[in-house]
């Protein structure tokens, strides 16, 4: 029997076990024109939260008793279809199913030989392209100026802040625990972090780790801590928005400062992005991706749960914070 997860119900706030079930289904069966997959690595990651709302989005929202679907690395181990063979690995938008078949629309190859499998769902995919082209394409960064990382610990965030100190920038993270502070500035590269968990006043914190202001802030999280980094902005400043998950689960919208006064005065451009929109230059910034990881200049981290069964609970743990670098698991 093949394991399945769907979801159950839709969560009102943090996410928990219970929105997940657990099915069996009958092995499938590979037709012509198909390839029979099986999950080797799952991708856990924060927009999924967004896909659990029956909201209108920039990505349908599941549906209830359906297959959760994420980024996901399998071996083919049956092919009926031209353009794979058995032993191939792939990488694709997959559901969470041990076994699932496909026809290959939406596949991609992927090369053990070329880099750990697990590397092609973080930073040879979504998560790289996004911390590359979120800082080069909106962030905009010059040598010496000042950028500010918020989840700044976890799978985007680790690469943004080496890539701005390949840059030539100082870089400056948040996140939310003294051990990935320790992490950032002596793995990554990190001019400095900060714990927002433990620092009383974040607006100060901020402008005493950036003394000359903040030039970039590439915003993973949003809320509270986007308001101290805000309040620190320089003129001209650059803001690429990436993501809110301090707001992911709220219920209600908290109000927070208006922005539109800081944004004028500093002449500041906020702009959001979803990385598929920039699809035409993931080529190019894969090859520049590769060849710095070839030459060992970015770093990736990465936490590995073991187990499909824990596939919901990895997703849960995002929330509270529980990844260094990118969280995946390994079925
Ligand atoms: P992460 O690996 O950063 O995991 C999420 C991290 O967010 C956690 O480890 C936790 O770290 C932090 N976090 C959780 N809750 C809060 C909170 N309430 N306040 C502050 N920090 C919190 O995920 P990704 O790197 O994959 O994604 C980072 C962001 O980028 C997400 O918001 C995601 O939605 C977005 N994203 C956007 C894309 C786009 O196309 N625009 C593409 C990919 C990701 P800590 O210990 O610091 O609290």
């Amino acid at each position: 029997m093949n394991k399945v997860i769907i979801l159950n119900n839709r969560p009102q706030g943090k996410p928990a076990l219970n929105n997940f079930k657990f099915i069996s289904e009958e092995l499938p069966v590979t037709k012509d024109g198909a390839v029979l997959l099986k999950t080797v690595y799952v991708s856990v990651d924060p927009y999924l939260r967004g896909r659990m709302n029956d909201t209108k989005s920039y990505v349908p929202p599941f549906e209830l008793n359906k297959p959760i679907q994420s980024g996901i690395i399998a071996e083919v181990i049956e092919s009926k279809q031209a353009d794979f063979k058995k032993g191939d690995f792939v990488s694709g938008s997959l559901e969470w199913k041990e076994y699932q078949t496909s026809n290959g629309k939406g596949l991609q190859k992927v090369n053990q030989n070329e880099a750990k499998l697990s590397s092609y769902l973080g930073i040879l995919g979504m998560t790289g392209l996004t911390a590359y082209l979120g800082l080069t394409e909106i962030g905009l960064p010059k040598k010496g100026e000042t950028i500010v990382v918020s989840g700044a610990g976890g799978a985007v965030g680790t690469v943004v802040g080496q890539i701005g100190k390949l840059l030539g920038c100082k870089v400056v993270g948040v996140t939310g625990s003294d051990e990935k502070v320790d992490l950032l500035t002596s793995k990554f590269n990190f001019d400095h972090a900060i714990n927002y968990k433990t620092t009383p006043d974040l607006k100060e914190a901020v402008k005493s780790a950036c003394p000359k202001g903040v030039d970039i802030y590439f915003d993973n999280v949003g809320g509270e801590i986007s308001d101290a980094v805000l309040a620190n902005i320089n003129k001209y400043a650059r803001l690429p928005v990436c993501g809110a998950i301090s707001l992911y689960n709220k219920t209600e919208v908290p109000v927070g400062p208006r922005l539109q006064p800081i944004i004028l005065t500093k002449s500041a451009t906020m702009r959001g992005f979803i990385i598929g929109d920039l699809s035409g230059k993931f080529p190019a910034a894969t090859k520049q991706l590769t060849a710095w990881m070839k030459a060992d200049k970015l770093k990736f981290s990465e936490t590995i749960v073991e187990g499909f069964d824990n596939i919901p609970q990895a997703f849960i743990d995002l929330f509270d914070g529980k990844n260094k670098g990118k969280m995946i698991v390994k079925v």
